[in-house]
């Protein structure tokens, strides 16, 4: 396999990255490095696969997520899943305060928001990597969902909204990236960037077993200070922050049966009643509104 070594921080330059921890990719076996950035606090997968050799670390068509939901976590686990697609809807129209319009999704996995987002009176383009949950989100969904590859050739000021939710971590690139996300939007547009905060309190707790590292898929973990500096030079201005208890829950759920290695019903309900009682600001799950300088 051939990797990506990186040796200095794709957002501040610095050289100074230090070894936080190794975890071991449930899909490929495969055992990462994640490095932290000691000046901007990016997160580093050491090693990444190059793109055209990621198709291995992606789910197969017989994996658990492509199969109907059989225990009570996993029935569970949907419930929740679909009241974030739902929460997704109404931070699009809250934040672009439009309740229609075109939209385009970077990284839509199996297509259940960019569905949810139609279904709700808008037109949306999405583009993905895997091939597999491309081809999924096409066949259950009716969507035309394309290689991520097609990024680059998508006419600029084409969409009213653009959202990456947790997938600017995927990209080989974040500033050529996120400077196309940014001209893909019309003047008054509105650029929905969401992503896990490595640095969270989850992140420490659950070390290696939290879900929101899903490496060696992302390549980059953002926290707000990396991500603050990654958008200086853009031209783009950040209009609003929010969070996701909701995702956040989701995350926490998963890392805890990731720590356990078994899921029981019990321990979930009984995890999430302790999560409420306990946590004040979750600072999970950051959703950043961005829009071009006027
Ligand atoms: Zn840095």
């Amino acid at each position: 396999m051939t990797t990506n070594r990186i040796d200095s921080c794709p957002i501040c330059n610095g050289k100074h990255l230090i070894h936080k921890l190794s975890l071991t990719d449930s899909i490929s076996n495969k055992t990462f490095d994640i490095l932290q950035c000691s000046d901007c606090g990016l997160h580093i997968t050491q090693h990444a696969p190059r793109m055209q050799e990621m198709s291995e670390f992606y789910p197969d068509s017989q994996s658990a997520i492509y199969k109907p939901a059989q225990s009570s976590c996993d029935k569970w686990l949907d419930h929740m899943l679909s009241g974030w697609y739902k929460e997704q809807v109404k931070i699009v129209r809250e934040e672009s305060e439009r309740h229609s319009g075109v939209l385009f999704e970077m990284g839509c996995k199996e297509g259940y928001f960019a569905n949810a987002i139609r279904n709700n009176g808008w037109i949306a383009h999405a583009v993905e990597h895997d091939p597999t949950a491309r081809e999924y989100g096409n066949k259950r969904f009716m969507l035309q969902v394309e290689d991520s590859r097609r990024l680059f050739d998508i006419n600029a000021r084409s969409y009213n909204v653009v959202v990456a939710w947790d997938t600017l971590g995927e990209a080989v690139d974040m500033h050529r990236t996120i400077e196309k996300l940014s001209q893909l939007i019309v003047k008054d547009g509105t650029l929905i960037i969401a992503f896990h905060n490595a640095a969270c309190n989850d992140s420490k707790h659950y070390a290696s077993s939290w879900s929101g590292w899903n490496t060696p898929r992302k390549r980059w973990h953002l926290t707000p200070q990396a991500f603050e500096k990654l958008v200086e030079p853009h031209n783009l201005e950040i209009v609003n922050l929010r969070h996701s208890t909701h995702r956040a829950t989701i995350t926490a759920t998963t890392s805890m049966w990731q720590a356990c290695g078994q899921k029981s019903i019990a321990s979930t309900l009984w995890h999430n009643l302790k999560r409420v009682l306990t946590t004040h600001n979750d600072d999970t799950y950051y959703i950043y509104t961005l829009k071009h300088k006027q």
